[in-house]
């Protein structure tokens, strides 16, 4: 496995693997690779003839106030978990390479990235859209694959890929849990002992809508209330948002149905949690 820190080399890289007909495939990432980061790479191991992942931390989606400089890193770690997942490069290029002096274009989807984070975290998925576009331009991806974990981070690449004509076949790929259900990431690091237990709240809410769900019910105040209650009893926990939304456009609905998905951020202690379900699929 081969480290690639430079840009120009990685370009330079692409280019030729590209000319001799090689497929591309991406994993973007910012690293502290876990399983679920895993999964993506063994998938893109299968699609693709090279297979790029790429560490980067990227500032410009982070707010003022969140933990851009706590984020936890271990590039050594992370060498060791992509290397064994089969990746050919790891691209870990710098910031100031990124966003030199001077930098000033952004790439800014609409609509889509209103509702859920968006809202929540106001500029982070312009920093998403304008990191992934231009690491499509550095790795000249024929495939990148993305987690469903991030939900609305899929979906708003989806659209950007789609409007801005990248020619990338976007990948969604299903969330990888801890055994007892906890959605893998990185964040998972900064929970104490008992927030990593109280943590397991966002996944017994998606639980209890599902069941509740199944026996019938589809109003989203219902299942809304029901999920915030469920929250309320866990004392570290406080509700960033729950929402019951279409999964293709992520506009809330009223009747909860199998395009529905049901989106939860929820801070336990200082930590910020997501995790998703969409109803009419399996997980
Ligand atoms: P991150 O390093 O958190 O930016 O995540 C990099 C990629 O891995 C994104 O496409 C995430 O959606 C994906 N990912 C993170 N956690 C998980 C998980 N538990 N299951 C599946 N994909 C994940």
């Amino acid at each position: 496995m081969q480290v690639i820190e430079s840009v120009k080399d990685m370009q330079t890289f692409s280019a030729s693997a590209k000319k001799r007909g090689t497929v591309i495939g991406l994993v973007p990432t910012m690293g502290y690779l876990h399983a679920g980061h895993g999964s993506l790479m063994v998938e893109g191991r299968k699609l693709s003839q090279l297979l790029v992942a790429s560490i980067f931390v990227n500032p410009t989606q982070f707010g003022i106030g969140e933990d851009f400089e706590s984020y936890p890193r271990n590039l050594d770690g992370d060498l060791a978990i992509a290397a064994n997942a089969g990746v050919d490069v790891v691209f870990a290029p710098k910031a100031a390479e990124i966003y030199p002096d001077g930098f000033q274009s952004y790439v800014n989807t609409e609509k889509i990235t209103l509702p859920l984070c968006g809202g929540s975290r106001p500029g982070h998925f312009r920093g998403v859209t304008t990191v992934v576009a231009k690491l499509f331009n550095m790795v000249l991806p024929d495939i990148a694959l993305f987690g469903k974990k991030d939900f609305q981070q899929l979906a708003v690449i989806r659209r950007m890929t789609m409007d801005l004509n990248f020619p990338v076949k976007i990948i969604g790929m299903p969330i990888v849990r801890e055994a007892d259900g906890l959605a893998m990431s990185s964040r998972n690091a900064y929970l104490s002992t008992s927030e990593r237990q109280d943590a397991l709240c966002l996944k017994s809410c998606i639980d209890q809508a599902r069941a509740a769900y199944l026996s019938g019910e589809c109003s989203r105040t219902a299942l809304q209330t029901a999920a915030q209650w469920l929250i309320a009893a866990v004392s570290s926990a406080k509700i960033d948002y729950i929402e019951f939304c279409d999964s293709r456009t992520l506009e809330t609905v009223e009747t909860v149905d199998e395009n529905t998905l049901m989106a939860l951020a929820v801070r336990v202690g200082k930590t910020r949690l997501i995790d998703n379900t969409v109803f009419g699929e399996n997980q």
